[in-house]
């Protein structure tokens, strides 16, 4: 019994889990809102997340690739970075990004809404416009896809604008001759390779006895040998126990197993985790329940403990990823229309897009270990791939895990240039129950360094041509 201009579903949030959930059922014929606080939806990853980094980043490896030449008998001259330029061409690919959403978005007859939404009940929110004008909207379903955001302690919550999470970090205001990255994760490498590559020195400080915890360590080798190489110091088993800004920079107290010492850096950002929104948009209001980090509990159809409320993306659990948020979209839009949808991928890749780039899908070896589950690792290096000679990057290691039994492929590994493209194979392979002899026996392109995926399944059975 819902009041007249009730919406079939109202989509809170317009991220890569919102956007894509309100499209879809606009395909479908439903009547659909989109409501995002910002003028333009796109969420985290578009305008603060995964494009502005990616955009940066490929000119960081641009960077690397101009100093290397010179082993090949290429000499440049040294870059000159225009800061303006380049944050123009940054936010030119976020606007066209953005701008695209707007567009299909109203193509499809989804109505897009600016302003803050709070729920206020089980088939009701309040949105707060960008003027300050409130109104009402009542709606049938609400898929809650609210995001996340960076995790900033109080301790760090110094008040001064050099010390930055990543969203000020993307801002690229200046390139700090000093630059603290406090967290090994990928956000901290990712950025930390941004600002290194345009000549900040730059010092990772990671609690943890490594960087990117959760990933296999074989993997994290050749790249925390490079991010030592570019980097002016990683540190690890190192805590940041406090900051305090003066007139000449950021006063960073660090303590490690040697003792405590007191650094000044011109910026210091803060990566250490990102925070689920949850508690912020009235989702208590309804039944939906709300765990102690934020995340708003889900089942595999993406419905909460409220019939009327589904939720998706960061805000739905781990791992907050893009892809993992669209996933979900479209499973929550099924779930809506009535279709019999789960949450059953076998695996969700994972991209570190540093250089070399890192990646993985499925059950990694650390995990097997973990949890005692018998497995055959076969390992590939790049050293014995052709085309990675002819690219100079030799580093790189491509390994499956695989069911000693059936030989199924129940996880991929790549570290090496390109990493992040070449998962795309594993991940199709893990979500198809392939077999190693299935990577084997199909013919991959010479030279490409996808023939790594196939040698480690040919290495599988120790019948790699090449290693
Ligand atoms: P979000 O993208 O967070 O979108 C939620 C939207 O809802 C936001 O626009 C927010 O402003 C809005 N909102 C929140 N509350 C309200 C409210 N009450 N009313 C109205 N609007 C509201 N992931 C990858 O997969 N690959 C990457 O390479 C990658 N790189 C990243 C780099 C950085 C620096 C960061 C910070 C993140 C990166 N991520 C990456 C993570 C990725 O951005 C997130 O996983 C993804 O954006 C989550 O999508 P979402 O739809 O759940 O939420």
């Amino acid at each position: 019994d819902l009041p007249e201009g009730a919406y079939d579903v109202v989509v809170l949030g317009g991220g890569p889990g919102g956007y894509p959930a309100a499209f879809d059922a606009a395909d479908r014929g439903m009547k659909v809102a989109l409501i995002d606080e910002n003028p333009k939806p796109g969420g985290v990853c578009l305008r603060v997340g995964c494009i502005p980094s990616k955009t940066l980043l490929h000119v960081a490896k641009l960077l690397h690739e101009v100093e290397e030449a010179e082993q090949w008998g290429v000499h440049f001259e040294k870059p000159t970075i225009d800061l303006a330029q380049l944050r123009e061409f940054k936010s030119g690919v976020v606007n066209q990004l953005t701008g695209g959403v707007s567009q299909l978005g109203k193509g499809r007859g989804v109505e897009i809404i600016e302003g803050r939404g709070t729920l206020t009940g089980s088939n009701s929110l309040t949105i707060k416009g960008p003027k300050g004008d409130e109104r009402e909207l009542h709606f049938g379903r609400c898929i809650v896809a609210v995001g996340s955001q960076p995790a900033v302690p109080k301790i760090f919550d110094i008040g001064d604008d050099r010390v930055m999470d990543s969203t000020g970090a993307l801002e690229l205001k200046d390139v700090p001759e000093k630059f603290l990255v406090v967290g090994g994760g990928y956000i901290g490498l990712e950025m930390g390779s941004v600002y290194a590559a345009l000549g900040s020195k730059v010092t990772v400080v990671e609690m943890t006895d490594g960087l990117l915890p959760g990933a296999d360590r074989d993997l994290v080798k050749p790249l925390q040998k490079r991010i030592e190489a570019s980097f002016d110091r990683v540190l690890m088993n190192t805590k940041v126990e406090s900051l305090k800004a003066t007139d000449a920079g950021i006063d960073a107290t660090l303590s490690s197993a040697d003792g405590e010492t007191t650094e000044t850096f011109d910026r210091v950002l803060i990566a250490i985790g990102r925070r689920p929104n949850g508690k912020t948009c009235g989702v208590e209001t309804t039944k939906a329940e709300v765990d102690d980090r934020g995340f708003v509990t889900v089942n595999r159809r993406m419905e909460t403990a409220d019939p009327n409320i589904l939720a998706i993306g960061d805000v739905a659990g781990e791992p907050m990823l893009a892809h993992k948020a669209t996933r979900e979209a479209k499973i929550a839009v099924e779930t809506i229309a009535g279709e019999d949808a789960v949450f059953d991928n076998r695996g969700i890749p994972a991209v570190v897009f540093t250089d070399p780039e890192l990646a993985w899908v499925g059950l990694t070896e650390t995990e097997a270990k973990r949890d005692g589950i018998k497995v055959t690792v076969s390992k590939f290096p790049w050293a014995a791939s052709g085309r990675a000679q002819t690219i100079d990057r030799t580093e790189g290691l491509t390994k499956l895990i695989c069911d000693p039994d059936t030989g199924r492929v129940l996880g991929v590994g790549i570290v090496g240039a390109n990493a992040g493209e070449l998962i795309a194979e594993g991940t199709l392979a893990v979500e198809m129950g392939a077999v190693a002899a299935d990577l084997a026996e199909t013919i991959h392109a010479h030279p490409t360094l996808s023939e790594t995926l196939m040698e480690s399944g040919e290495a599988v059975f120790g019948q790699a041509t090449h290693f």
